[in-house]
């Protein structure tokens, strides 16, 4: 990728039509409290990252283009038909609660084919030829969204279709990278049984979440049949930060990569490992989504000609998560990392023992 070249970002206002409504943080409301707050998957995080691409530090380099809707017959490529006519069918009917977190509107269709179909987009810039990299700025995020089931605010699995269309294109062998905060599941399963597919997925260690989400993100599932050992699950502990998502990719990622040697690189790309995320439970910084992006664009000169997909995943602090997509864009762009305006402060101990001598002291 020429370092001059500008990521293609492709935005469908649609998305932001999905309405999720007022809840207790995510769940319906409670009697505890008289007033509600807008669910956290909403329009307002997506706008903010709009914001913070069109108006920030790398203006220049960010090329907006539209994203557009996805047919049913391409989202069957991933989806089971009956799957899709049972989401379709369920807003049709007035949407509403799908399982205890996710939900639909009356009017959630097209922008759930906005979502899915932006993603494509993206996937259709860069296999076009039209750009390098290319970044899907969407919602709801769909990397839950397994073969049949809507799970965690999820519904089409826009990592999913990208990766397919790569491969439709004739490249070969596609690698996944996940780094959003929760489990890559819906994705996980899709892939489950293919060599040519290839998932990694780094996320806090949260194990399984009832009959919907029957998968644990855990070491042992590593694929099956022909899909055998195409299947990377890195299960962090909670508080994991920069070091362990670092290491994570040079340790874990850039190996199977130097092995299964793909001729694309499909990111799902939350930013909800952040320190400040109410739906994670880890660390990282402004400084550490930089260096995600650094090693993505270096996987991407490496193995697949500079070229690289992005999908919007989570990401849930208005305040925060867009400053970290910066962070990540401009790793990806190979420019110098902004500074990061809230900082992740450690836990703090210096000068306390005279603090708290001095207080005993009386001065
Ligand atoms: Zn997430």
């Amino acid at each position: 990728m020429n370092q001059a070249e500008p990521i293609s970002v492709h935005f469908d206002a649609r998305v932001l039509d999905h309405d999720t409504g007022t809840a207790l943080h995510e769940t319906q409301a409670s009697p505890w409290f008289s007033v509600n707050e807008p669910h956290t998957e909403g329009r307002l995080r997506i706008e903010r990252m709009h914001d913070v691409l069109e108006r920030g530090p790398i203006a220049d380099a960010v090329r907006f283009a539209p994203g557009r809707l996805a047919r049913e017959d391409e989202l069957a490529r991933v989806h089971d038909a009956d799957y899709i006519r049972d989401v379709r069918l369920a807003i049709e009917r007035g949407g509403g609660w799908v399982t205890g977190t996710t939900r639909l509107s009356s009017e959630s269709y097209d922008p759930l084919l906005a979502a899915a179909g932006t993603a494509l987009a993206a996937a259709e810039a860069v296999l076009s030829g039209s750009s390098s990299m290319a970044y899907a700025l969407t919602r709801p995020p769909g990397h839950h969204a397994q073969r049949a089931q809507a799970d965690g605010y999820c519904f089409f699995n826009g990592v999913a279709l990208a990766a397919d269309a790569a491969r439709q294109s004739g490249i070969d062998r596609v690698l996944i990278v996940d780094w959003d905060v929760h489990h890559g599941n819906g994705t996980q399963d899709i892939f489950y049984e293919r060599d040519d597919v290839l998932t990694v997925s780094l996320h806090m260690d949260h194990g399984a979440w009832g009959a919907s989400h029957p998968q644990t993100g855990g070491l042992e599932e590593r694929g099956a049949g022909a899909g055998l050992g195409c299947n990377q699950n890195v299960p962090l502990p909670l508080g994991a930060g920069n070091t362990a998502y670092l290491r994570a990719f040079d340790e874990v990622i850039a190996p199977i990569a130097e092995r299964f040697r793909p001729g694309m690189i499909v990111c799902a790309s939350g930013q909800d490992a952040s320190a400040y995320d109410p739906n994670g439970r880890h660390n990282v910084s402004m400084p550490g989504f930089h260096g995600i992006g650094t090693r993505v664009r270096e996987l991407a000169d490496r193995f697949s000609e500079g070229r690289a997909i992005l999908v919007q995943e989570g990401g849930y602090n208005p305040s925060y998560a867009p400053y970290c997509l910066l962070a990540t864009i401009e790793g990806l762009l190979g420019r110098e990392a902004t500074p990061d305006p809230l900082a992740y402060v450690p836990d703090q101990t210096l000068g306390l023992e005279e603090l708290f001598t001095n207080i005993a002291k009386g001065t």
